[in-house]
């Protein structure tokens, strides 16, 4: 017997488990991978959180190391609650939860102050998300810190505090559906080490993330052509915590026919690689063109900053013929080009020539693939100044896929591009929740001792999302959750 029973071991779920144990709550963790692969898709981020701050002395409460000199050389800009509100609700085309929303937002630098009096460690993403111009950084994306060590210290960090808190983990542990009668959920019936059993609790959340590891509902929900996607991280989550839910009555909500998609190296495994994490993906195509087999541009690579349109693409990059396509770039903007783009695991092919990397790039249309090239190269407006830090304008002129921003001439050799496909994160649908964090019933009733948090929260996200929300949003839920769930326990 537990108070709280929380299934699923990401961050979501810890942040769920460690609320409740504040709450004096006894907590059990239930994951049902081994413990060398647990961790849910939080293991596979490289930690990077999206939270609202006024100033750089908000930064500083947040990360007390922070050196004078550090400042000095950084622009860390403000990210105020309402660019966070205007970003989710931009992204999503307004169809956001608005309760949800403004929970998530209000609740995101509160979540990441508390996050840090556990014992979690932040630090600016100077790699990833600022440019050096001018001698100094400038953060452009409204994302300005990651977890120390990245997914995998985030979740070695929530183990330790879980461990100090007396909350118990069971590894192997696949919760398989939940007990329920009239007065609500009273427990779990479990499957571990191949015995199935019940474990009883006043209170059950759900943290098991969402369904993109199923191929066949990838195929029912977001539809034909989702089943040969590439799964980015678990291959645990699987629904399984939805699919409880739902048959004891749940709502579902939000959108299950979207997900957050990007560009994945072509060659990657089906389910996500722990030892590679987030370096499959290739985030840099803003500062070049997407060519399709058929050799044809089709989304506008500069239409945003990279945070506000990479979760989309990998969606566009699926319904290209044979689902692929070649990120192409030039030497002048290589030394803008992530960390992914220069690990062992890619596909990638270099040129001296524009003809010469059109013949190269497999399965494409090489004639074709030139000639949208030089149209490309014909099109760009070279008298509009080049910065990276800025939505600058530089933009391409007459095309029938323009490029808004960004657009540099492929014309410094060596050039090179790098073969990607379509990998899912998470999907977007879920279950519906009140603001205290508790599972509705198709009624809109509340079913007694159920919360959910995380990737199974339906309603936040539609067709696109802002990087760093995911674990955001999965510790400001999880929190509230828990400690709803923990107060609930310990009045019983
Ligand atoms: C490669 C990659 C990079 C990413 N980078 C970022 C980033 O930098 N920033 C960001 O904000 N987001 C990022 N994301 C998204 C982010 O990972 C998710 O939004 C977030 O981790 C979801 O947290 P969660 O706790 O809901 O789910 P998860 O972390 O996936 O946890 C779900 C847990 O449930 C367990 N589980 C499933 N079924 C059962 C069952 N039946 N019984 C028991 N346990 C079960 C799983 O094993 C797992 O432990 C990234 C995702 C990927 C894949």
């Amino acid at each position: 017997m537990a108070d709280v029973v929380v299934v699923g071991a990401g961050n979501a779920a810890f942040a769920a488990a460690v609320a409740a144990a504040e709450q004096g709550a006894r907590v059990t963790v239930l994951e049902r991978a081994p413990e060398p692969l647990s961790g849910g898709n939080t293991r596979f981020t490289a930690g990077a959180m999206r939270f609202a701050y006024d100033g750089v002395d908000d930064l500083r409460r947040l990360m007390p190391d922070l050196t004078d000199e550090e400042v000095a050389a950084t622009d860390f800009g403000a990210y105020p609650q309402a660019r966070f509100f205007e970003d989710m609700g931009r992204v999503t085309d307004y169809r956001t939860d608005p309760d949800l929303c403004e929970t998530l937002v209000t609740g995101s630098r509160p979540t990441m102050l508390w996050m840090a009096g556990k014992g979690h460690r932040f630090a600016p993403i100077w790699g990833r998300q600022a440019f050096k111009v001018g001698g100094r950084f400038k953060f452009w994306g409204g994302l300005t810190v990651e977890a120390v060590g990245g997914g995998p210290g985030l979740v070695e960090a929530w183990t330790k505090i879980a461990a100090r808190e007396g909350i118990e983990v069971l590894y192997g542990a696949r919760a398989v559906s939940l007990i329920a009668g009239d007065a609500g959920v009273t427990g779990v019936r479990i499957k571990q080490a191949g015995r199935t059993r019940e474990i009883a609790a006043g209170a059950v959340v759900l943290a098991a993330g969402g369904f993109q590891a199923n191929t066949e509902w990838r195929t029912r929900y977001l539809g034909p052509g989702w089943d040969t996607a590439k799964v980015r991280g678990s291959r645990f989550n699987t629904g399984d915590g939805l699919r409880m839910a739902l048959e004891i009555g749940a709502m579902s909500t939000g959108q299950w026919s979207g997900c957050h998609a990007v560009g994945w190296e072509r060659n990657a495994p089906e389910f996500g690689d722990l030892a590679v994490g987030d370096g499959f993906q290739k985030h840099s195509y803003p500062f070049g063109v997407m060519l399709n087999a058929r050799g044809e541009r089709f989304v506008d690579e500069g239409a945003d900053f990279r945070n506000y349109t990479y979760a989309k693409y990998g969606r566009e990059i699926l319904k290209q013929p044979r689902q692929f396509a070649w990120q192409v770039f030039d030497a002048k903007v290589r030394h803008l080009l992530r960390d992914e783009y220069r690990i062992k695991q890619v596909t990638k092919v270099t040129a001296e020539t524009l003809e010469e990397l059109c013949a190269k790039l497999e399965d494409v249309d090489a004639a074709a693939a030139l000639a949208t090239l030089r149209a490309y190269n014909a099109a760009v407006r070279t008298d509009v100044a080049f910065d990276p830090n800025v939505k600058d304008g530089r933009r391409t002129e007459g095309l029938a896929v323009p490029k808004s921003n960004w657009a540099n001439r492929l014309d410094e050799p060596p050039f090179e591009a790098y073969a990607v496909t379509c990998g899912i994160t998470f999907t977007f649908g879920g279950l519906r929740i009140d603001a205290t964090g508790q599972v509705l019933d198709v009624d809109l009733a509340p079913i007694g001792g159920l919360y959910a948090a995380g990737e199974m929260v339906g309603g936040l996200f539609y067709e696109n999302y802002p990087g760093g929300t995911g674990l955001m949003a999965g510790a400001v839920f999880g929190r509230l959750a828990g400690t709803n769930a923990g107060k609930m326990a310990t009045s019983l």
